[in-house]
């Protein structure tokens, strides 16, 4: 997998506010931020203020973690008002699923009927 930051991604200037987001929940390990390119009505991102380079990685390394980030996500959902309607929670993991920043995050994606998912082609004719 292609690594093109090894040192710092931008989620880790985010979670020191060094650069600017729209926070919609903070917890002692988590935060939880708008995505500035939303795929859906609602979309946020839940990543771990610790950095793991994604969720496979997390999973060995601290998976009470992983299980906090996805109680978190499912707070957002929540506080989102998507838990009646439905929502998904997405990890991109490596290139193949587009995965464009190596600080694992969560996408909850919500708030209106979402596409279905798979491959390349399937996407673009929709
Ligand atoms: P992924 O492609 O799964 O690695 O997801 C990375 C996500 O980060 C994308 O959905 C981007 O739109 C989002 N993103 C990139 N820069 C920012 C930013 N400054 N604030 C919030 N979200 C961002």
């Amino acid at each position: 997998m292609t690594d093109p930051d090894p040192a710092e991604t931008l989620f880790e200037k985010i979670i020191a506010r060094e650069i600017p987001a729209d926070i919609v929940h903070e917890t002692a390990t988590t935060l939880a931020f708008r995505d500035i390119s939303p795929q859906a009505a609602v979309h946020v991102l839940i990543v771990p203020k610790t950095r793991y380079r994604n969720v496979g990685e997390l999973a060995s390394a601290d998976p009470a973690l992983l299980a906090e980030l996805l109680t978190t996500a499912h707070h957002v959902a929540e506080l989102e008002g998507l838990v009646d309607g439905g929502y998904r929670v997405v990890f991109n993991t490596g290139a193949d699923a587009g995965q464009t920043v190596f600080h694992v995050h969560a996408h909850v994606l919500g708030g209106e009927q979402l596409g279905h998912f798979g491959r390349y082609e399937t996407q673009q004719a929709q």
